[in-house]
């Protein structure tokens, strides 16, 4: 089981701490912010691994690769093929998860639970690794069921990796079978700035 920490909007002393205390994994949802945090830092750090988790613009899929290893929020056949595209560009393998809006919520990213395979293969065929999938289940509800949705779904497909869990209900997905849990507010303490709404 992997903690990804959180860390966006935090301040510099808050990721100097969490990376002092040994935490090489972390998890950012805005492209460019995510630069700016992260692109001085990334030089000296062996074994860190950045992971988008917020909604990705196919026009800065360029920029997604080259910073993140891996992006968590594949949701669409428009955004496979721009990260193929830009991974070839670069040279670099693009290791993706797809996001899965298990609550169908129509103003939720991620794609339908039925229509996860054919995503998959599409992603496949453009030569995108998928690694496995990533819910962020509705906050009005129960968690436990949508966790169970996505393991279901994962091992319809022979998918290892399930990204769930957030402050809120990190240990009702772990029961679950969570590879990966999203860990901000619990780690670091409130965020700071109020989040500004953004698709990148
Ligand atoms: C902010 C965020 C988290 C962390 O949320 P906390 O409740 O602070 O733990 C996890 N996943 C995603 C996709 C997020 O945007």
């Amino acid at each position: 089981m992997t903690l990804t920490a959180v860390s966006k909007t935090q301040p510099p002393e808050a990721i100097d701490a969490a990376l002092s205390a040994g935490m090489r994994v972390f998890g950012e949802n805005r492209v460019q912010e995510a630069q700016t945090r992260w692109n001085d830092r990334r030089g000296g750090l062996a074994g860190l691994e950045l992971r988008l988790i917020g909604p990705l613009q196919s026009n800065k899929a360029a920029d997604a690769v080259a910073l993140f290893d891996v992006i968590e929020t594949l949701d669409r056949p428009k955004l496979a093929d721009a990260l193929a595209v830009a991974g070839a560009r670069a040279g670099k393998p693009v290791r993706v998860l797809i996001q899965v809006n298990t609550g169908a919520e129509p103003q939720k990213a991620g794609v339908l639970p039925g229509e996860t395979g054919q995503l998959l293969d599409h992603a496949r065929a453009a030569g995108l690794i998928v690694e496995g999938l990533m819910c962020i289940p509705p906050a009005e509800e129960a968690p436990g069921p949508h966790f169970a949705l996505l393991r279901k779904i994962a091992r319809r497909h022979g998918l290892e990796v399930l990204s769930m869990g957030m402050s809120g209900d990190y240990e009702t997905a772990i029961r679950f079978g969570a590879t990966h849990v999203r860990v901000g507010s619990s780690l670091f303490g409130e965020r700071k700035a109020p989040e500004t709404p953004s698709r990148d």
